[in-house]
């Protein structure tokens, strides 16, 4: 199947060609706050492989924790599409919201509970940690 989307302005638009939907998972973390200005990130575990962009893309690389995070945003409107990891190579992150369809997905999984907004419940069951889950608890999460 393929998912769709694009920026604000719509002069960068994005695919995603996947046989199911990549895993979405909610990431309360105060950087997630901060760079979405809002209560949490709302991300898509994706190959990178899968995720295409076209149009005027503007790359922004920091190191956090020992990792390089390269962010892909419209260079015109700014909204961010995805980013990259050194911490997760191979995979692409897409910010879930540019995608169409999005507003009727849930989160599979609740990372850095610990930071979230104090007026969010969590529905129960659902898999969520208080911090960052090691990579094989997050993958059984996430793809089982
Ligand atoms: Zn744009
Ligand atoms: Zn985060």
């Amino acid at each position: 199947m393929e998912f769709t989307g694009q920026c604000r302005c719509g002069k960068v638009r994005i695919s995603l060609r996947a046989e199911v939907r990549p895993p979405l998972y909610a990431c309360h973390c105060l950087n997630c706050q901060q760079w979405s200005g809002s209560a949490f990130g709302l991300h898509l575990l994706c190959a990178a492989q899968a995720v295409e962009v076209s149009g005027p893309v503007r790359e922004y690389r920091y190191e956090h924790h020992g990792h390089v995070s390269t962010q892909y945003a419209c260079e015109v409107c700014f909204t961010r599409l995805f980013n990259e990891t050194t911490a997760a190579e191979g995979m692409r992150i897409v910010r879930a919201g540019v995608l169409e369809g999005a507003v009727q997905w849930t989160p599979q999984a609740h990372i850095w509970t610990k930071r979230r907004q104090s007026w969010i419940t969590l529905p129960a069951g659902v898999a969520q940690w208080p911090e960052s889950p090691t990579p094989e608890e997050f993958a059984t999460a996430l793809f089982e």
